[in-house]
């Protein structure tokens, strides 16, 4: 889209014009009041910053928009000497632009990589930003139809989570795996939809957007309930309450009054600078925060020892009965076991003493699925192996779930959300780096968590025992003891 500027305001003009890139300062038309603005247009548009792509309306519309002041076009990508921001994301890390030889600006261009999966933007890419006045959608009176029960401990926790929103606080849940974390956020939810306000929900994983929209919408009948992932059909639409991963939520600026984080330490992100960032960005000026989390890093856990950040700790399960306990094993050298195409034997041993029963297997990396999967179907034909970018990942989630498949192997990315009773769990090559702390207690988590299965054995096979192991265990024994103390389990 090429423009030239006449009275120091952007003009399209496809003949003559340049890349936006190329125009140094210009200003916006003023908005004209008595304009009979496309209602359609503001509720799309209204804070949020989109592409030309993402419109649903044509290019002449919005043009018009624009030169009645109701629509601004800003730069995609600022450059300021050698520095570049992107004007979507808010990314300013040099590392995390590309370039590419662009057809439009015939020369290198940059992008921003960061937020690449809600398309590409570059420097030539102009932005499209409401400037006329907010859409608020109008929905009033009571909403939650959920009628579960939750136990005593939930109970507090959904209060202090709705006196955070009401008074625009923040607050950190720490609730345990199992604790029924989504059920404490609905008389929250329920009191800021009574305001009319916005809320967003966001997590990291598309898996979770997809799984909680359902829940979120049958206890919410009478909201507008959105769930945006890469691929998700609810592109473009608005809600009031948005479901979103961390990375499309992106494209929203001060567009909320309540942000729920799930999940804030979650692979691949964890509540980094870049993502408290775009928390941010999202939220209005006056604005309830609410992190959740199961297993909290170092310097949190310490802030809420120490009474300095506030928390709400949810140390036990819906079912009342005390998180399993993780063993440590030594394997030995498992990797030269896998070479000689054997597991090490207590990790067969294990698994054999386990045919009644479903099992994870967590390994290390994508590269040895294969080879452990080829070494197990020799005993157990309902063996699989899955990892995060395999196409029938789904599918074959759902076999497991079914109980068609019995072993499950696979990495770290199952291990949150996917529930599935009844099964226990090892880990093999539990000392590798990316089985942190953090990790492990949510693969320990997978396990116990129905109510007529609450025990499980969860063992870390590994050569060489890691801080982290150890931490991980030091975690769920001093959450169960503090669920012993506040009379929380059986
Ligand atoms: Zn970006
Ligand atoms: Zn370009």
């Amino acid at each position: 889209m090429l423009f030239t500027v006449e009275d120091n305001k952007l003009v399209f003009s496809p003949q003559e014009g340049q890349p936006i890139s190329y125009q140094s300062t210009y200003t916006f038309y003023p908005i004209n009041d008595t304009y009979p603005f496309s209602k359609k247009l503001q509720e799309e548009l209204s804070q949020q910053k989109l592409l030309l792509t993402e419109l649903s309306v044509p290019f002449d519309t919005l043009y018009a928009h624009y030169r009645e002041g109701y629509v601004q076009i800003i730069k995609g990508i600022n450059k300021k000497n050698d520095r570049y921001q992107c004007n979507r994301c808010g990314n300013t890390v040099l590392q995390k632009f590309g370039a590419f030889p662009c057809y439009t600006c015939k020369e290198m261009c940059f992008y921003c990589r960061v937020c690449i999966g809600m398309g590409r933007i570059s420097m030539c890419t102009p932005l499209f930003v409401w400037s006329g006045p907010i859409y608020k959608k109008k929905e009033r009176s009571a909403f939650l139809t959920w009628n579960g029960k939750l136990s005593e401990m939930q109970q507090k926790g959904a209060e202090a989570i709705k006196e955070t929103i009401r008074r625009k606080g923040e607050l950190l849940v720490w609730a345990v795996c199992g604790a029924g974390k989504t059920e404490m956020l609905f008389e929250g939810i329920n009191y800021a939809l009574s305001q009319g306000e916005n809320v967003l929900i966001a997590t990291p994983r598309a898996d979770v957007v997809r799984e909680l929209k359902p829940r979120i919408a049958q206890a919410f009948p009478y909201s507008s309930v959105i769930a945006l992932y890469g691929g998700s059909e609810d592109k473009g639409k608005s809600g009031t309450i948005t479901i979103s991963t961390t990375h499309q939520m992106l494209r929203y600026e001060k567009a909320f009054d309540v942000v729920i984080v799930d999940e804030v330490d979650a692979f691949p992100f964890s509540y980094d600078k870049m993502l408290q960032q775009a928390v941010e960005n999202v939220k209005k000026q006056s604005c309830a925060t609410i992190l959740l989390t199961a297993t909290p890093n170092h310097q949190w856990q310490r802030e809420i020892r120490r009474g300095r950040r506030d928390a709400f700790v949810l140390p036990a399960r819906y079912h009342r009965r005390e998180i399993p306990v993780p063993h440590m094993v030594w394997c030995g050298n498992w990797k030269k076991q896998l070479l000689k195409n054997e597991l090490p034997w207590n990790l067969k041993r294990w698994l054999k003493e386990r045919r009644e029963k479903q099992v994870f297997l967590f390994v290390p990396s994508i590269e040895v699925i294969p080879k452990i999967v080829e070494i197990i179907k020799k005993e157990e034909k309902r063996t699989e192996g899955v990892h995060a970018e395999d196409h029938d990942r789904e599918k074959k989630v759902l076999r497991f779930r079914n109980g068609e498949t019995r072993i499950l192997v696979t990495t770290t990315i199952l291990e949150r959300g996917v529930t599935v009773p009844n099964t226990d769990v090892a880990v093999l090559g539990a000392e590798e780096d990316i089985f942190t702390e953090s990790a492990l207690v949510q693969i320990g988590g997978r396990v116990g968590r129905s109510a007529n299965y609450p025990n499980g054995d969860v063992t870390f096979f590994h050569f060489g025992r890691t801080r982290e192991m150890v931490r991980a265990r030091k975690q769920i024994v001093s959450l169960n003891e503090k669920a012993r103390k506040m009379g929380l389990v059986e």
